[in-house]
């Protein structure tokens, strides 16, 4: 049985971000009230305008590193840049946004005595020595790298969530969210999915970082959203379900090399494209993949799209944004 509760006050940080506004659409879907709070440092208001009007829809712009004090009943807390060129923008920012932001919302929902959501990510995993990736691997990550400012950020906030959880009871979700594409991606983020599906909707030449052999694992962004919003209304512990299930993994366990992932793009977009071979980043994970096995017990959840299907839809988005120039 779900304890969920219709037409709830819903706080989602981060919310005119691409994972953040899809979110807000379900949510909205399904008759909750939903705050958005948003700096708008990557997010914009356009993944938003739709629900301008919206009686149940309220925009408010914040930056999660201060203080929030408003009241809901559950938190969404996906505030933070995801992008490696925008988390690098201003790495010590990133770091403050998972830290301070996570204190911060943690404070709130202690207050509040709310449940509350972390989207975390596959990247608390770092360069994995373990394949596929269960949640009791702990990681293998650069603490001094580029990379690091997001990754160690994220897994500091993972142990702030859990100690919460532990010293103060709160009912806490973390997710570890591994690679999401799909519409309202950004077109100039530097991610794969999206710069690939620019470059060969534009005919220019693909650009495959190294020799393009690295694996990743791309959910479409339905799929994820389903998997937050069970894994959110998931009774657990004191409300008569099974014990925390600790961090789950949410992803798609179809592994691809990105090469590839170049070469069905440029075909689903009949692209003349050619690939060509860039340097790899620094601190460039070689391989990733989910092990979804506890998200299926505890959820019921896997992911249901199809890759070649999730980028008709995301190329039909993009082919769409480059027309208008948006
Ligand atoms: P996004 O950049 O589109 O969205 C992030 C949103 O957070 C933006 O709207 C941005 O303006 C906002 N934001 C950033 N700093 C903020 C601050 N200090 N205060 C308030 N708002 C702030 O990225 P996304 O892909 O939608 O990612 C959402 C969340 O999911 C992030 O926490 C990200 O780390 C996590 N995640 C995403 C993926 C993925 O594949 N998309 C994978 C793993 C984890
Ligand atoms: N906080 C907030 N909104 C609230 C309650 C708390 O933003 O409604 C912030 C506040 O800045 C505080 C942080 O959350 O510093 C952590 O709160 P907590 O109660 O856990 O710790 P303390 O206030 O003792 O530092
Ligand atoms: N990548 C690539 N060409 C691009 C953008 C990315 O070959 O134009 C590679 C990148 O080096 C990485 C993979 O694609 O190995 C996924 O990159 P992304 O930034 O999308 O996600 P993450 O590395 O965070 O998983």
């Amino acid at each position: 049985m779900r304890t969920y509760n219709p037409r709830q006050r819903i706080l989602v940080t981060g919310g005119a971000g691409f994972l953040g506004s899809h979110l807000i659409d379900r949510l909205l879907e399904r008759g909750d009230e939903v705050v958005c709070a948003d700096n708008l440092f990557t997010g914009t208001k356009r993944n938003v305008e739709h629900l301008h009007s919206h009686p149940r829809f309220e925009f408010i712009r914040h930056d999660v590193t201060f203080p929030l004090y408003i009241e809901v009943d559950q938190i969404y807390n996906l505030a933070c840049p995801a992008s490696p060129i925008h988390y690098q923008h201003d790495p010590v920012q990133t770091t403050k946004t998972s830290v301070h932001g996570a204190i911060n919302m943690l404070g709130l929902a202690k207050r509040l005595k709310a449940r509350i959501f972390q989207a975390s990510t596959s990247e608390v995993y770092g360069d994995p020595a373990v394949h596929p990736q269960t949640e009791d691997y702990w990681g293998n990550v650069n603490p001094i790298g580029l990379r690091s400012c997001y990754d160690e950020g994220k897994r500091c906030a993972e142990t702030l969530f859990f100690d919460y959880y532990r010293q103060h009871r709160l009912d806490i979700r973390v997710a570890r969210i591994f690679n999401t594409y799909g519409p309202r991606m950004h077109p100039n983020d530097g991610r794969v999915v999206s710069n690939f599906i620019v470059q060969a909707l534009r005919g220019e030449d693909i650009t495959l970082y190294g020799d393009g052999l690295q694996t990743r694992s791309f959910c479409y962004v339905d799929d994820l959203i389903e998997g937050f919003i069970r894994y959110m209304d998931l009774p657990y512990g004191e409300d008569g379900g099974p014990g925390h299930p600790g961090p789950l993994n949410l992803g798609n366990p179809g592994e691809f090399t990105i090469r590839q992932l170049a070469e069905m793009i440029i075909e689903l977009i009949g692209a003349r494209s050619r690939l060509v071979f860039l340097p790899l980043p620094a601190d460039d994970p070689m391989q990733r993949k989910p092990d979804i096995s506890r998200a299926r017990e505890y959820l019921g959840w896997e992911p249901l799209v199809p890759l070649d299907e999730g980028l008709k839809k995301t190329i039909a988005y993009f082919d769409e944004l480059l027309c208008t120039g948006a």
